[in-house]
């Protein structure tokens, strides 16, 4: 079980927290931290809570940030009907309190939500569904009650997690106000999991994705796209679209592996035991991995830059032809337009095979390719390199 790690360390209320991370669909999004860090953290291509405990946070201190942050919204709304000489008092009061909060915390997240449109609430950090079911409804409520414009309320859960509620648990926070729930499958084999320390197996992804849908609580599940490196990429593509496949999840999002200095992965690399993909490698199991997957889900390829291919986007399988259409474009350019697309897209100017036709962002790619001495030997090293700078 995950809560061998747990701890209660929040005896007192030190005021509204924000947890390091969110989904990128989740920009907009208020987000409320119900739990602090990984419960696991074990995954070794992750270095993201390395060094932290995980903890719950109390039911109570959850709901003060709640109203803390509300209470805040509410002062930016009261201020924007007024017009004239009220409504630039009002916002000057409003810069006092900004200044001189005691909270800044919940300051921030207020204005940075009311910004947003008040419409969705993220749970964070890395495995809030591990709260008890009777703390999480009361906060959901809460969330409903004091912002009833929020349309979408989402967390991130281990598979494990998922297993250990009930179906009616789930169904109650369903009820509650859980409308999506992100799960890191990561690979759907169980040599590349059980590699990566996951902590999860197949089967294990599978029960858990079929239970969040059954539930009827919306589930997007990730693949990290490489996770088994250049030996097992064949196997991650398969195993994962087969995994995928008796999921059928609603959303499925693609992350491409990057492997930063810090993570336990980073030894293999050295010991040369790992090998990661290149581009060129990477689109080949991409494409592998979409034409064995045989799903309803929008494939979601354009949310991160560290993604070769944003076009390879869409609904499935309505829109399968033509994302496999895009990898196989990739894979057919000659060595130095692939050079281009990836110098481009690495620098989050060329995104796509309309973009190869411009002819100043093809200049600006050239330029940089030659200037830097950019070549078949050194590209692959040099990309590496940049990608670690995105995580
Ligand atoms: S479960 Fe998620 S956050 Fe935790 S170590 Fe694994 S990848 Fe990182």
């Amino acid at each position: 079980m995950d809560t061998q790690n747990v701890q209660s360390k929040n005896a007192e209320y030190k005021g509204t927290e924000i947890g390091p991370i969110r989904p990128p669909s989740e920009a907009e999004s208020l987000l409320l931290r119900v739990t602090r860090n990984c419960p696991w953290n074990k995954c070794r291509f992750c270095g993201l809570y390395k060094g932290t405990t995980f903890s719950l946070r109390k039911r109570e201190h959850v709901l003060a940030d709640i109203d803390a942050i509300a209470d805040f919204v509410d002062k930016i709304k009261d201020a924007e009907q007024l017009t004239g000489e009220a409504r630039q008092r009002a916002i000057r009061r409003l810069n006092e309190e900004i200044m001189h909060a005691e909270d800044g915390s919940a300051v921030e997240s207020a204005m940075h939500f009311y910004r947003g449109d008040l419409r969705s609430v993220f749970l964070q950090d890395a495995n809030s569904l591990l709260t008890k079911t009777e703390d999480l409804i009361p906060i959901l409520g809460r969330l409903k009650e004091r912002f009833p414009s929020v349309e979408r309320v989402t967390s991130y859960a281990r598979s494990r997690t998922v297993l250990d509620k009930s179906d009616e648990e789930l169904r109650a926070l369903k009820d509650a106000g859980l409308d999506r729930i992100h799960i890191g499958m990561e690979s759907g084999s169980d040599k590349v999991l059980e590699l990566m320390k996951k902590g999860a197996t197949k089967e294990i992804h599978i029960e858990a994705g079929r239970k969040v849908k059954a539930a009827g609580i919306e589930l997007s599940e990730y693949y990290i796209l490489g996770l088994g490196g250049k030996e097992m990429s064949e196997e991650n593509a398969r195993e994962t679209a087969d995994a995928l496949t008796q999921i059928d999840p609603d959303f499925i999002r693609v992350r491409t592996l990057t492997v930063p200095g810090r993570v336990p992965l980073a030894d293999d690399v050295r010991a040369g035991t790992f090998t990661q993909l290149n581009d060129v490698e990477g689109a080949q199991e991409l494409l592998l991995f979409l034409q064995n997957l045989d799903v309803t889900s929008y494939l979601i390829n354009n949310d991160h830059i560290l993604n070769l291919l944003p076009e390879a986007s869409g609904k499935l399988p309505r829109e399968k032809e033509r994302m496999t259409g895009v990898v196989e474009w990739f894979l057919a350019l000659p060595a130095r337009e692939q050079m281009i697309y990836r110098i481009g897209r690495r620098a989050g100017r060329i995104n796509s095979q309309r973009d190869m036709q411009d002819a100043r962002l093809r200049a600006w790619a050239e330029s940089i390719i030659d200037g830097s001495h950019i070549n078949a030997e050194n590209i692959d090293e040099l990309i590496a390199r940049t990608m670690r700078t995105f995580v």
